[in-house]
């Protein structure tokens, strides 16, 4: 499988209070840096610009507890992706006993182990820090918006830490052993492969043949290129921040129909044509995907109380550009025939971006290539010392690239 230079790294940097932040290398920079960035190091970092928290921004969490069982590593497509990803559940539980769900990730989740730390015959204890881990919600019919943590790009766990936080729970399991539930080895000796579900690829002419009722589920791919959006205001509407629903324009501001919040904000629902070379179609995107396409949140190129005619920049230079979309239908196109619309899922690829196989394929020769990063052992140290404090190893890191896009 040909490793995909990562869009960004992200990172965890604390200064020498302790205050931590969140930061990202763009790409461009990406071989000239990573080699050099090391956990623990001690780094001087000049030209880089601070933005405040984006508003989906996501606090991180770290968490402490007394791993309970963990299960073998399964692959899971998401639907209308085509890349699947390892990921494997730990369950720890705090000194309440309250079980929280941790989510591992590819190497996170295949190097997992507590085989050197707990055995029938050994089986102590393994306590667990789990540092920068993104909390989700996880829908069920059992139980209702239980949370849980999944593991984030800047993320990393520890075993057994040597840090005073971890002290009352060595002291209560101090003579009190523990067999912590894990897959039969013979299962974690079949190294885990991501099954990828590849979406078959579909011209327009193909889609617009296909009866709706025999869409496949997972949809298509369909490489287009964007060739107009309706010159109106009609790509976004003004939704509830909490529920999503339309809101009512009422005097001196807006109120939901649904739950009566007060607190409005922009959405996009993006409608564009698009063509290839045997027609041209409607398709539809909702905002968490629009935004993808336009690279740019709502609140950045709108002002609802200063509505400008005419399409804003950042929609207009999205027109012309070439993507691989994952395509479902939309609920309308299964009325009439004449409201046949493609609903984007996904973004596969774009010709926008460096090493895209849109340009590969239109030029006839390859992009130019950027080397893959070097990777550094994921497989975290086996404890944590914190007192110790960093190594002092100082390197400096003069990035100087001026890139704008740094957010
Ligand atoms: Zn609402």
């Amino acid at each position: 499988m040909r490793q995909r230079a990562p869009l960004y790294i992200g990172l965890v940097l604390a200064d020498a209070k302790g205050d931590a932040m969140y930061a990202e290398i763009p790409q461009e920079i990406i071989p000239a840096v990573d080699p050099l960035t090391c956990v623990d190091n001690i780094y001087v970092i000049s030209k880089f610009k601070v933005n405040p928290a984006k508003a989906t921004y996501k606090p991180l969490d770290d968490v402490l507890g007394y791993i309970t069982r963990y299960n073998s590593v399964t692959s899971i497509t998401p639907k209308g992706k085509e890349r699947a990803s390892i990921l494997r559940e730990v369950f720890i539980k705090d000194m309440s006993d309250n079980e929280l769900k941790i989510t591992l990730w590819s190497d996170y989740a295949m190097n997992f182990t507590v085989d050197h730390l707990n055995t029938k015959e050994n089986p102590k204890a393994v306590i667990a820090l789990f540092v920068s881990f993104i909390p989700r919600k996880w829908h069920s019919r059992d139980i209702e918006d239980k949370p849980y943590l999944s593991a984030s790009s800047g993320c990393h766990y520890y075993l057994n830490p040597d840090i005073k936080e971890a002290l009352p729970f060595y002291n209560r399991f101090k003579d009190q052993p523990i067999y912590i539930e894990r897959p039969p080895l013979s299962e974690a000796e079949v190294p885990m492969q991501p099954h990828d579900t590849p979406l078959q690829q579909k011209n327009i002419a193909e889609l617009n043949s296909i009866d709706p009722y025999e869409f496949a589920d997972e949809g298509y791919k369909c490489t287009v290129t964007v060739t107009n959006i309706a010159d109106n205001n009609n790509w976004w509407y003004m939704s509830c921040k909490g529920c999503k629903k339309k809101m009512d324009p009422q005097l001196g501001g807006y109120k939901c129909p649904k739950c009566y919040a007060t607190t409005p904000w922009p959405r996009y629902l993006l409608n564009f044509t698009a063509k290839d070379e045997t027609g041209e179609a409607s398709f539809f995107a909702y905002d968490e995907i629009a935004k993808l396409i336009v690279q740019k949140d709502h609140d950045l190129i709108i002002n609802p109380l200063k509505l400008a005619s005419g399409l804003p920049q950042p929609l207009r230079s999205i027109i012309s550009k070439k993507f691989t979309f994952s395509v479902g239908l939309t609920e309308d196109s299964f009325t009439t025939r004449a409201r046949r619309q493609y609903l984007v899922n996904h973004i596969l690829d774009r010709s926008d971006r460096q090493n895209s196989a849109l340009n590969i394929a239109a030029s006839g020769k390859p992009a130019e290539t950027v080397p893959a990063p070097a990777t550094t052992s994921t497989q975290p140290p086996s404890s944590l010392y914190i007192t110790h404090g960093p190594q002092p190893q100082q390197q400096v890191l003069q990035i100087t690239h001026d890139n704008q896009s740094v957010c």
